[in-house]
C-alpha cells in the first residue's frame, strides 16, 4: 500500500474490524489477521505492530506505514471522595478533552466528549462557553475510554468501563457519523465489547437527527435535553429550539418510539423559579404524554459565567411527585465528583484557555 506522510497516517482507533478485514488484501494479509490485530491493541493494550509476533514482519512493516496509533497524553487526573475520576486528556493537535468515570451500582460509567467546545449555546451549560473547535473522530472517543481503562488497570483495579454515556461536551448530533461509528467501534465484542444497550447518546434536540438515528435501529439508548416544556420557556434557555420547536422534537420521539421500540429519557434540569413550578410540572406532564419515555431530574450545578441557580431539594421532590401521581415515570439523578469540579455540566474547556495566556 502507498506509504502515507506521517501526518495523514491513519488513527488505528478509527477503523472497525470489519474495515480492516477489508484492508488487510493490501497489506498481504488474509481477514482473518484483523482478529488478531484486534486482541494485541484491544486486549493486550500494544500500541506497535512491531510486537505483533503472529503477523509477518514485511506486513508489519506495511501496516506501521499505514497506521499510526496518536498518543493521547493524559494531562491531569483527579479523583473524588466518591470514586469519580476526571481525566483530562490532550489530543495531537493540542487540544483538550474531559473524560469523567462514575461509579454506580450497576456498573462504571464513562462520559465521553464529543466534540471540542460546542455551539449549542444553551444558557446554562458551561461547554458552550468555547465554541465548537471541532469534531472528535470515533477513535479519539473511544481513546478516551481506552485512558480510562488504562488508568483504572494502572491501579489495579480490575473492573473496568461497562457503560459509555455521550454526556460530556459537544452535541453529538453534530458530529453523527462519528458518533455512530463510535458506537459500531466499541460495540465490538473484540474491541471494548461495551454492550449497546449500555451506551446512551444524549442530544439536545436535532430533529432530522433523531429521525435517522431512529432508522439505524442501534439497540443503544437515546436521550433529550428537554429541560423545559413549553416553547416559550425552552427558546430563552436552548437556542436549538428555535430551529426545531417542541412539536417537531415530540413527533420525532414517537417516530423514535414507533421506529425501535425503544423509550427514552427526557433530561430535564431543574432550575430555582424558571421551570420548577408546580404548572412546569404540569406543563410537562401534557407535553410527553402518550409517550413512553421517563424523566430524569437533574439537579444544577451552577456555572459562574450564568444566572441560573439549582433548585431547593423539596422543590425538586415536588415536582417529582407531581409527575409520579400522573403516571410519568421520573427519578432525579444522582449526584457525583462535585468535589473536583467533574458533575454534570461542569465540564469546560477551560485548560485551552489557560494554555493561551
Ligand atoms: N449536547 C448533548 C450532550 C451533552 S450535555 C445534550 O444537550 O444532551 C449532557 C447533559 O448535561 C444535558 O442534559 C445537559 O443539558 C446537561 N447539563 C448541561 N449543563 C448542566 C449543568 N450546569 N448542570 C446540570 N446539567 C447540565
Amino acid at each position: 500500500m502507498q506509504k502515507r506522510k506521517n501526518h495523514l497516517n491513519r488513527n488505528f482507533y478509527d477503523v472497525t474490524r470489519n474495515e480492516l478485514e477489508k484492508l488487510l488484501i493490501n497489506f498481504n494479509l488474509k481477514p482473518y489477521a484483523a482478529k488478531q490485530i484486534f486482541e494485541w491493541v484491544y486486549e493486550k493494550g500494544v500500541k506497535d505492530f512491531d510486537l505483533m509476533t503472529n503477523i509477518s514482519l514485511k506486513s508489519r512493516a506495511a501496516l506501521k506505514e499505514y497506521f499510526v496509533f496518536p498518543k493521547l497524553a493524559t494531562k491531569s487526573v483527579q479523583t473524588s471522595k466518591d470514586g469519580t475520576i476526571k481525566m483530562l486528556l490532550t489530543l495531537h493537535d493540542n487540544h483538550h478533552v474531559e473524560t469523567v468515570l462514575m461509579r454506580y451500582r450497576y456498573g462504571n460509567v464513562v462520559c465521553v466528549t464529543t466534540q471540542v467546545g460546542c455551539n449549542m449555546g444553551c444558557k446554562f451549560c458551561a461547554s458552550g462557553l468555547l465554541k465548537k473547535q471541532r469534531d472528535l473522530t470515533a477513535g479519539e472517543m473511544l481513546q478516551q475510554v481506552l485512558s480510562m481503562n488504562e488508568y483504572m488497570a494502572s491501579n489495579s483495579e480490575t473492573k473496568l468501563t461497562t457503560h459509555v454515556v455521550m454526556m460530556g461536551i459537544g452535541e453529538p448530533f453534530d458530529n453523527f457519523s462519528n458518533i455512530v461509528r463510535f458506537i459500531n467501534l466499541i460495540n465490538d465484542p473484540k474491541s471494548l465489547a461495551i454492550g449497546a444497550r449500555h451506551i446512551t447518546v444524549s442530544t439536545c434536540g436535532i430533529v432530522p437527527k433523531i429521525r435517522e438515528f431512529a432508522d439505524l435501529k442501534l439497540q443503544v439508548k437515546l436521550a433529550i435535553s428537554l429541560h423545559a416544556a413549553t416553547d416559550e420557556k425552552r427558546n430563552q434557555i436552548m437556542p436549538i429550539n428555535s430551529a426545531y420547536p417542541l412539536k417537531d422534537l415530540m413527533d420525532a420521539v414517537k417516530y423514535y418510539e414507533k421506529t425501535t421500540n425503544k423509550r427514552i429519557t427526557y433530561e430535564y434540569i431543574m432550575l430555582k423559579d424558571f421551570n420548577d413550578s408546580r404548572e412546569d410540572a404540569l406543563a410537562l406532564v401534557k407535553l410527553i404524554k402518550g409517550t413512553m419515555g421517563f424523566v430524569n431530574l437533574i439537579p444544577y450545578n451552577s456555572v459562574d459565567e450564568h444566572d441560573f441557580e439549582r433548585s431547593p431539594n423539596n422543590r425538586v421532590q415536588i415536582f417529582a411527585k407531581t409527575l409520579l401521581e400522573r403516571n410519568v415515570r421520573a427519578t432525579v439523578r444522582k449526584e457525583f465528583g462535585s468535589d473536583i469540579d467533574a458533575a454534570c455540566g461542569q465540564l469546560r474547556a477551560k485548560e485551552e484557555k489557560a494554555d493561551g495566556e
